[in-house]
């Protein structure tokens, strides 16, 4: 018998939040999937594909991809999941009321049964900027794996490939960008009380091997 995903957690956070390497750690430790929508868009547009196109112009200035594209990609990959019983974790989506509403709808009629659990980093200013500005990740866009330079790699660990910076977190997008995030933040968390859907904190500000103990306990309390 075909399982299908039952339990879908939401991570949100400014950029820099940790929510990539908090899903790192959780497939490498957990055995889960991740989407993440960002990386989506990086490979697109590094692959020049008619999206990669379209969402070049945004990704580049800090601003966001439509929410209806946006969805679309998400769709389609969660489709593509659900003979899997992973949890799953969308890494960066929803981040506006409309991604969220469209989410709400998508679980209510083809994912009947599928908890959604939303997982907040809460995190300063201070620490994003001084994460951001170290940020490396890995050159494969199948892999994309994030690392500080502090970790003094020049590879990465999973697949070899060279580490670089990404564009976007540059000193003058990374502003637009947290701007950005703060304008829909609150609404989006507004939306999921409004739906009486938990908003679980965990403390950020913690190097993410604590972060992620923390994690994991949270998760045996929650499925
Ligand atoms: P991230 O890797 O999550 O920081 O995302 C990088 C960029 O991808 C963002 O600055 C947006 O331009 C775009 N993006 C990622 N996720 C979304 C989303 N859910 N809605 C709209 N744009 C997104």
């Amino acid at each position: 018998m075909s399982e299908k995903i039952k339990n879908i957690f939401v991570f949100v956070g400014p950029p820099g939040a940790g929510k990539g390497t908090l899903s790192q750690y959780c497939i490498q430790h957990l055995g889960w999937k991740q989407f993440s929508t960002g990386a989506m868009c990086r490979k697109h547009i590094h692959e020049q594909t008619d999206f990669g196109k379209q969402i070049d112009f945004a990704i580049k200035s800090g601003k966001l991809v439509s929410d209806q594209l946006i969805f679309q990609v998400v769709e389609d990959w969660l489709s593509g999941q659900k003979n899997d019983s992973h949890s799953v974790i969308l890494d960066g989506f929803p981040r506006t009321v409309a991604q969220a509403e469209n989410l709400q709808q998508l679980l209510t009629t083809k994912f009947l049964g599928c908890s959604l659990h939303i997982i907040r980093l809460a995190i300063t200013s201070d620490t994003v900027l001084y994460r951001l500005a170290s940020r490396m990740v890995c050159s494969n866009y199948e892999c994309q794996a994030v690392y500080s330079k502090a970790d003094g790699l020049q590879r990465c660990t999973l697949c070899s490939y060279p580490l670089s910076y990404r564009s976007d977190d540059a000193h003058d997008v990374i502003k637009d960008r947290l701007d950005t995030y703060y304008m829909h933040e609150k609404g989006l968390l507004d939306f999921f009380r409004q739906q009486r859907i938990p908003i679980n904190e965990v403390n950020g500000e913690r190097p993410l091997q604590t972060v992620f103990s923390e994690f994991k306990h949270l998760v045996t309390a929650l499925v």
